[in-house]
């Protein structure tokens, strides 16, 4: 991967290390002085954070980090530490910045004190998110400029010039590296923290801090004017990377991983210098004066950029080969597979060859082994067959292989749409099915609450299942506010979900642990009935068991050594309405077996067997 071309003011390299590009922007957050880090987990971001806690204490640097309960919250303590004058980053998913686009956008226009980074992470493809939305697309709507790293080196190397840019310019600046940056690994240069040593001072100012109307409009032109100012250093113009001029009619420019990607191509099909190759390091604003070379100079101009045409759409000239024109594909990743043949059309090549990629075994994603989310969503389809079942973003939402969720919108929408569809049927005066919402713990905290208070509020009837397995699973095991652990490793002040259920009102709660089906199935259906009794609303079960990749969780639990009898008729219910992915048909014997390995000896699936064929006896943990 090509990298080191962006001209950043670095310093001389003693160590080098090999990281993950998440740990390279959290280490860079570190060298880079920054006090306050903060942030909400999402693919492909997680890292970031715990890198920033890990490095803090290697170097023995004062950084507070936290998990903040959602993206919004994290913005605004981060904005916080900058308006004291201290450097300060907020990082999450680009679905994040979704939740926190209320103090982005305001930010850009009352602008900060100490430098505030908001690393944005991309997901083209998508691999783990809901959308292919660009970020940088959301800067260049919110005014803030953009750095678009190719490669965690780079990366690294933009955090400190962000946060320098950010304090030139008191604006907000946002770095945007996308999923093949975030999970790359490369050697890095590592620098001793910077010790600013700035005091923790916040001086008034209500008609900049506050800002009424009345001030905006002074603001928005002290904004435009900075984007101005931004878009004629020359320090952050796009570079010309390959090629001397010597053909100017024909120009290739590219941003981010897919700079990296072309640049890789154009050499190996030994094409650098047959155009000339620019790399956009900075994508909002533009350069001016790039502009007008680009549109002067060159009859013809590819941009491979992901995922929006953000410089395109700057380039401001109709005959751009890209996205808008077609030549580039509208969506999904721009791997080097998707780019070749962009390429070889462009620069009118013959089409090499491609053999196809080796194709794996497909596998349905599924819910691990003993995990407790399954048997609450086996005894929910069992329980409400015909059933509506809104949930949410989590490993939960495999619970859709099981037949037990119907929808997944985005953070909080699953109660809130079983607050909607009860109120459907009651409008249509129709008889209204059981309606179950799942939302996960750290889910819950995040955007469930207000969902709650509203469907309480306005007297909606629905089961909720709080599937708390006391972690933040999907993205790598961050504490929620109920373990009371900080992401520091350090004791918080735990914020119990049963004391916040309570407090939003709800007069139905119970917790079980789902591993009882029986018991599981029962507690569902005296839900249901209060939601239809008279005096019913919202009933809320809490599902809580441990997530079963904690290894203490684990081997805190009883395990079972698992075995079939020849009771087995191979009717495979447990394989198909259960999907325990421990439990294997035996084709021969047309009988299930048990894998060993994967399986945890949990004896759930004891209880799902309609022939009494899965046996379990007390067996010893590994
Ligand atoms: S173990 Fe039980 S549920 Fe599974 S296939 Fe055999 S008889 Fe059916
Ligand atoms: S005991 Fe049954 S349900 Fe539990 S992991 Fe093993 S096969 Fe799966």
């Amino acid at each position: 991967m090509k990298s080191e071309t962006v001209k950043i003011n670095n310093e001389s390299a003693k160590i080098q290390r090999l990281l993950m590009g998440n740990e390279a922007m959290g280490r860079g957050l570190i060298e880079a002085g920054v006090t306050l880090a903060a942030s909400y987990p999402g693919t492909p971001a997680s890292e970031i954070l715990a890198a920033v806690a890990a490095f803090a204490r290697e170097t023995g640097a004062s950084v507070h980090t936290e998990w903040s309960v959602n993206e919004k919250v994290a913005f605004e303590v981060a904005l916080a530490n900058s308006y004291c004058g201290r450097r300060a980053a907020v990082s999450m998913k680009q679905v994040g910045l979704n939740v926190a686009s209320d103090p982005f956008l305001r930010s850009a226009y009352l602008g900060v004190k100490g430098g505030l980074l908001v690393i944005a992470a991309d997901d083209p493809g998508p691999h783990s998110s809901q959308t292919e939305q660009d970020s940088r697309f959301f800067a260049m709507f919110a005014k803030v400029p953009v750095l678009d790293p190719s490669s965690p080196r780079e990366a690294k190397e933009m955090v400190r010039l962000a946060l320098e840019l950010s304090e030139k310019y008191e604006i907000p600046v946002m770095l945007r590296p996308t999923t093949r940056v975030c999970h790359a690994r490369q050697n890095v240069s590592l620098s001793e923290p910077l010790k600013l040593d700035r005091p923790a001072r916040f001086e008034k100012n209500p008609g900049r801090w506050c800002a009424t109307p009345q001030y905006l409009k002074e603001l928005h032109r002290q904004l435009n004017e900075k984007i101005a100012r931004l878009s004629r250093e020359p320090e952050l113009a796009p570079r010309l990377t390959a090629g001397d001029g010597s053909q100017p009619g024909t120009a290739v420019i590219a941003s981010g991983v897919a700079f990296a990607h072309t640049w890789d191509l154009l050499y190996e099909m030994g094409l650098l210098g047959r155009a000339d190759f620019f790399q956009v390091t900075m994508p909002y604003p533009l350069n001016r004066a790039f502009i007008q070379q680009i549109n002067s100079q060159y009859r013809k101009v590819l941009v491979v950029e992901e995922t929006s045409p953000v410089i395109e759409i700057q380039l401001g000239r109709g005959n751009v080969h890209g996205r808008g024109s077609g030549d580039v594909p509208g969506q999904g990743e721009l791997t080097p597979e998707v780019i070749r043949p962009i390429l070889e059309k462009f620069l009118h090549l013959p089409a090499a060859p491609v053999a196809a990629a080796p194709q794996g075994e497909a596998t349905r994603p599924t819910l691990c082994a003993g995990c407790a989310h399954r048997a609450a969503f086996y005894a929910i389809r069992e329980t409400f067959p015909r059933g509506i079942f809104p949930s949410d973003i989590g490993c939960y939402t495999l619970g859709m292989n099981l037949g037990a969720v119907d929808t997944c919108h985005c953070m909080g929408a699953g109660l809130s749409q079983a607050a909607g569809f009860y109120l459907a049927h009651k409008a249509a005066a129709a008889a209204v099915p059981p309606i179950v919402a799942t939302i996960g713990d750290s889910t819950f905290f995040h955007a469930g609450v207000p969902a709650l208070i509203n469907a309480v509020f306005q007297q909606a009837r629905f089961v909720l299942v709080i599937l708390d397995n006391a972690t933040t699973a999907m993205t790598g095991h961050q504490p929620t506010p109920e373990t009371g652990r900080t992401a520091a490793g350090e004791p918080g002040t735990p914020v119990k979900i049963t004391d916040l259920v309570t407090a939003c009102g709800v007069k139905f709660l119970k917790v079980r642990d789902p591993y009882d089906l029986k018991g599981f199935r029962e507690v569902l259906g005296d839900a249901d009935r209060f939601c239809r009794s008279p005096e019913g609303g919202v009933a809320v079960i809490v599902a809580r068991h441990p997530c079963m990749l904690d290894r203490e969780a684990r081997a805190a639990q009883p395990a079972y050594d698992m075995f079939i009898t020849e009771d087995c008729t191979g009717c495979r219910h447990c394989l198909e309405d259960f999907e325990c992915p421990a439990l294997k048909l035996d084709e021969t014997e047309e009988r299930v077996t048990i894998d060993g390995v994967r399986c945890v000896g949990c004896g759930v699936c004891v209880q799902v067997c309609p022939e009494g064929a899965i046996t379990a006896a007390p067996g010893e943990r590994p």
